[in-house]
């Protein structure tokens, strides 16, 4: 088997596969190689939302706007439907629906509209929504069913794209153009190493210089209500985790009345968000725990917190028929970071939980500066 390439990815997550991309459309030969066979960490286990709106403001949301439309170029072309776009954000308090008008006077409610209860209930007819203060409407997102979005990605990029998907291998050293594992080594003239939450299997010392830590989190799928959601939902504890809202100063006495009323929901990290995939089941959750080692146990407790936030929203809740963990890299520090550790190796890492929403765009940033190459369109 070849073992000579121009570029080698570490990782087989989103963040790996978006950097495979991008330097595949620069032209590159290039060989993914993860320690798994299929993807099973944070990529696979998320809503699959490609989240725009509420996203820090700054950079986060440029950058998922970015990734936004690579996924609705890439998804035909890799067979990935489109299950639900945009979102919609009902809140139930006076605080959070000055959040959202204060939102919609910044750029980042292009396009978006701030409906009355009343408004909601004849855009979203078949949708049992509870009585709601006020609703922001998005066009912006995408929602694709992870588990099976990201194994089609790699194998549209072995398929289309020419790249590698070495055997599985743990990957122990980079250097000098070596990219070593405990199934051999191989040569690449530039490494991207894509690790999410391994935190200490390559270069445990750039993990701990951008403070990167754990975030667990727990996630539900319910049985099909027997209707459809016109699209992704979420709701006033939302205002409160995504920067793009909560940095709004309309936001603050919005997080004092919610510290007062839904204290637990906080100190769980529980907000809503609700999708729905093809079968008419709903993916329900979640609720953040931070730590180097999270416990691996899922708490019901939680998801009594997560379903009276759904009923809230949505009323009757339908049975769970599944429930998991999920952990990605978390830091305090920053969003995302790219650092080249040697000549020719880049570790790139997004440290919050928007990795399926700006990815893309991250790895046309990363790869395109690192190999001084334009990222070509997708033929
Ligand atoms: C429950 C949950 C919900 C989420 N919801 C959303 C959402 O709605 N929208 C959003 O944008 N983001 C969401 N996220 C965040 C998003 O899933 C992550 O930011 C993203 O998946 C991280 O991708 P990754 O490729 O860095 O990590 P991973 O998917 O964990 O992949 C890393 C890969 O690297 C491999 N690897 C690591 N070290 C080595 C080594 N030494 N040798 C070989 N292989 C190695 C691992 O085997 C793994 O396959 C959510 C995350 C979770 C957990």
């Amino acid at each position: 088997m070849n073992r000579e390439f121009d570029v080698a990815v570490i990782g087989r997550g989103i963040v790996g596969l978006a950097h495979a991309l991008a330097a595949a459309r620069t032209g590159k030969s290039v060989v993914v190689i993860d320690r798994h066979a299929r993807a099973t960490g944070a990529s696979i286990r998320n809503f699959g939302f490609v989240t725009v709106m509420g996203q820090e403001r700054h950079e986060m949301w440029p950058l998922a706007r970015q990734a936004r439309d690579v996924w609705a170029d890439v998804a035909p072309r890799a067979g990935i439907p489109i299950e639900q776009t945009g979102l919609v954000l009902p809140v139930r308090r006076q605080a959070a629906a000055a959040v959202l008008k204060a939102f919609m006077a910044t750029e980042m409610g292009e396009d978006c509209q701030l409906l009355t209860d009343r408004q909601l209930r004849a855009l979203d007819a078949e949708t049992p929504f509870q009585p709601c203060e006020a609703a922001l409407v998005s066009p912006h997102e995408l929602r694709v069913e992870a588990r099976e979005a990201v194994p089609r990605i790699a194998a549209w990029l072995e398929r289309e794209m020419g790249v590698t998907f070495a055997p599985p291998a743990t990957v122990i050293a980079c250097e000098n153009g070596h990219v070593v594992t405990n199934a051999g080594d191989y040569r690449a003239a530039a490494t991207f190493v894509c690790p999410g939450d391994d935190l200490n299997a390559l270069f445990p010392e750039v993990m701990a210089a951008h403070a990167v830590t754990r975030c667990k989190l727990q996630m539900l799928r319910l049985a099909a209500p027997g209707y459809r959601l016109a699209r992704p939902v979420m709701s006033d504890l939302g205002l409160t985790r995504y920067e793009g809202y909560s940095a709004l100063p309309e936001a603050a006495p919005l997080a004092t009345q919610l510290r007062a009323e839904q204290g637990a929901f906080l100190d769980a990290g529980i907000h809503l968000i609700a999708v729905q995939s093809a079968d008419g089941s709903l993916v329900v959750g979640d609720s953040h725990d931070y730590g180097d080692a999270p416990d691996p146990f899922h708490h019901a407790r939680i998801d009594a917190l997560m379903l009276e936030e759904f009923a809230a929203v949505l009323g009757n809740v339908p049975p769970v028929i599944e429930r998991w963990v999920g952990i990605y890299a978390s830091s305090p520090r920053q969003n995302w970071f790219t650092k080249a550790i040697a000549p020719g190796v880049h570790v790139t890492v997004v440290t919050c939980g928007a990795g399926m929403s700006t990815a893309f765009a991250i790895g046309e940033r990363v790869v395109g500066a690192a190999l001084n190459a334009p990222i070509k369109e997708i033929a």
